[in-house]
């Protein structure tokens, strides 16, 4: 049997007519940019995070851009954010001119270390853009009150934790601005690029509006740059009929985080993501440590029984080619730097079958305890 990481496809079949049903309607009606899907599907998002208001736009990497020009953050400025994590977080940072200062993640949550924000905090700090990764939620407890202290905004970056909350809060809804992304492997995801803001501030969704679209409020008068960045009138029909079923595919993907967690507690060499407490993950990824330098040797080893895995993320972005201007080095954020070396994502999506998941768990058992016995 081979198991991938991620398989799109079968979610496609499980609602073929639904989709195909609503993607000929649009490409029948002819309003392929901005059609009436588009608010629609931006109404029940809204409805969905509990939010007064979600714009749409092109990705979630544009949603980051948007809700940093949105807060006119630019030359000059610093944005707290981690440097474990994917690229488009601090490209974005990056893209607006401004400054990604690291503050190191977790070793057990993979998330913000919130202990050592307030030390990274200069004049220059305009906010702290924290990510929810594999799914998880920061705590946004303490990330606010720093806030709050020092007058900071907060930009979450959500593009892997649609659905996931934060003490009784949907993630994306806690700080001033919430970035959200629909590329196929999200949560929620959508057949291409897609993404999305979500706020309570009027003045960032007034903003993030009409910067999406060549930054004029009424068309052919611009006021200032903006960006072509709007969400195709078919990928909004694909998330209104996918938006109902968001909780349900939430839901079998913890259950299979439950099967995983109770499967592989004792295994040797293996440590596993802590289930929260204060709030609920929506396991974009189920992401193990493996110790003692041998992840790369169980990958192998899972490979050759057909299960395929990923390493989110191999270099922190610290060390990346991109951000060498930012002078740091080996060893300034070790956590990150652990993790990069021992983190493994086995199989997850909604669809894993029970035989699927059995053959997971079986062959990391079967791999760790091959590497111990040989040792
Ligand atoms: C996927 C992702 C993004 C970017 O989303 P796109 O829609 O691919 O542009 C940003 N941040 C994180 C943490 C992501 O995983």
């Amino acid at each position: 049997m081979k198991i991938p990481p991620f398989d799109a496809t079968c979610q496609y079949q499980s609602i073929r007519s639904d989709i195909e049903k609503s993607i000929c309607a649009v490409m029948a009606a002819g309003r392929y940019i901005m059609g009436p899907q588009v608010k629609e599907f931006e109404a029940q998002f809204a409805q969905y995070l509990g939010c007064p208001q979600v714009i749409s736009c092109n990705s979630g990497t544009d949603a980051l851009h948007l809700a940093l020009k949105a807060l006119r953050i630019g030359p000059g400025d610093e944005v707290i954010t981690v440097p474990f994590t994917f690229i488009a977080t601090t490209e974005a940072i990056g893209i607006v001119g401004a400054t990604p200062v690291f503050v190191d993640v977790d070793l057990n949550t993979y998330n913000i270390d919130t202990s050592l924000i307030e030390a990274k905090i200069t004049e220059r700090t305009k906010a702290i853009l924290p990510v929810h990764l594999y799914g998880r939620p920061c705590n946004m407890t303490a990330i606010m009150e720093i806030a709050r202290k020092y007058n900071l905004k907060v930009i979450e970056d959500c593009a892997q934790a649609t659905g996931a909350t934060w003490a009784g809060k949907k993630v994306g809804t806690i700080g001033d601005v919430g970035c959200f992304s629909f590329f196929p492997t999200k949560n929620l995801g959508c057949f291409g690029d897609g993404g999305a803001i979500a706020t309570s501030d009027p003045m960032i969704a007034e903003r993030v509006e009409y910067l999406r679209r060549h930054g004029g409020k009424i068309k052919y008068q611009h006021e200032e740059l903006g960006l072509n960045s709007r969400l195709d009138t078919v990928q909004a029909t694909v998330l209104l009929v996918k938006l109902p079923y968001l909780d349900q595919w939430n839901e079998a993907r913890a259950a299979i985080a439950d099967y995983y967690i109770s499967q592989l507690a004792k295994v040797k060499g293996v440590v596993l993501p802590k289930v929260e407490q204060e709030g609920t993950s929506v396991w974009n990824q189920f992401t193990i440590r493996v110790l003692d330098g041998q992840r790369n040797q169980v990958q192998k080893l899972l490979k050759e029984k057909g299960v395929e895995t990923m390493v989110y993320y191999p270099i922190p972005l610290h060390l990346q080619q991109v951000h060498a201007n930012l002078e740091y080095s080996l060893g300034s954020l070790p956590v990150s730097e652990q993790l990069s070396h021992e983190v493994l994502s086995l199989p997850m999506f909604p669809e894993l079958t029970a035989p699927a998941q059995q053959t997971v768990t079986e062959s990391v058992k079967q791999a760790l305890a091959n590497i111990y016995s040989s040792v």
